[in-house]
């Protein structure tokens, strides 16, 4: 199997496992702006606005339950594959585990959990991002409420039909935002949570990959190619690097819709000038 296959099988496999999540999350979104709406059409007094905070949390507490889950069952599973991807390319290599001491068991217990610690805190914060801009749309919606009271001189009927308007199309114009990304783009969290999840489990594979590798006394990775659109990769593409001095930089690996995987290279000794 070539190496462009593997990478679209990781990927096709992690955007499939990943699509229930985004599911629960697109469902959530769906909840929240009905809620949303809901609340502004019933008038936005601070008893109302307490409520529909109080049941938005509860969507976010029952995402982040769903959510760590999710890490739980799906991260390992990827981490795995990733172990077990090249294995035939170990062959005859003899397993550095009990020669050297090295308890690999407990090192892969240890990334794996590195890899859900980061998943889970990575997730929270998009979901928190949902809280508080779900915060702030209802902040934003009582201050357009006051303004029609004042300019109006009424709180019923009318009044509140034109808020709901205007409030539904802030609404559709910015969202309930989970992200706001170094560019200043806004994402949703079903979107986000798309990118996050798959960048996730490849993310899981890749380590899977490296550390199996370590196991062999493989350090010696190179960057696979394929035919792509231009992209953070494109450069890397074919570069071998030393696992035991490569930086974080040297890995660009972490992109929406990256395909590209590391393939060990246990036939080197050093890094080809
Ligand atoms: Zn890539």
């Amino acid at each position: 199997m070539s190496d462009k296959n593997i990478g679209d099988k990781v990927a096709g496999k992690a955007d499939k496992v990943s699509q229930r999540l985004v599911n629960l999350y697109l469902e959530a979104e769906e909840e929240i702006r009905r809620q949303l709406v809901e609340a502004i059409s019933r008038g936005l007094n601070l008893g109302n606005r307490l409520q529909v905070l109080d049941s938005i949390r509860q969507i976010v507490n029952e995402l982040t339950g769903s959510t760590r889950n999710w890490v739980e069952i799906t991260v390992p599973e990827f981490y795995k594959n990733g172990v077990k991807e090249y294995q035939d390319l170990y062959k005859g290599i003899t397993p550095l585990e009990g020669i050297g001491g090295v308890d690999f068991g407990l090192i892969n217990t240890r990334v794996v959990e590195t890899l859900m610690g980061n998943a889970f805190l990575e997730f929270g914060e998009a979901i928190q991002g949902v809280m508080r801009s779900s915060t702030a749309f209802i902040n934003t919606a009582t201050r357009v409420q006051l303004r029609d009271t004042i300019v109006k001189g009424e709180i019923k009927g009318s009044s509140i039909r034109n808020i709901s308007k205007e409030m539904e199309k802030i609404f559709l114009d910015k969202g309930i935002t989970a992200f706001v990304d170094k560019g200043g783009r806004r994402w949703s969290l079903s979107r986000y949570g798309q990118m996050l999840s798959r960048t996730t489990l490849m993310n899981a594979h890749i380590e899977g990959v490296i550390t199996e590798g370590a196991r062999h006394g493989v350090y010696f990775f190179e960057i696979s190619s394929h035919p792509h659109l231009s992209d953070v990769c494109s450069p890397f593409e074919g570069r071998i690097f030393d696992i035991r001095t490569a930086s974080q930089d040297d890995l660009p690996l972490y992109h929406p819709n990256c395909l590209h995987v590391l393939i060990p290279r246990p036939d080197l000794q050093s890094i080809p000038k």
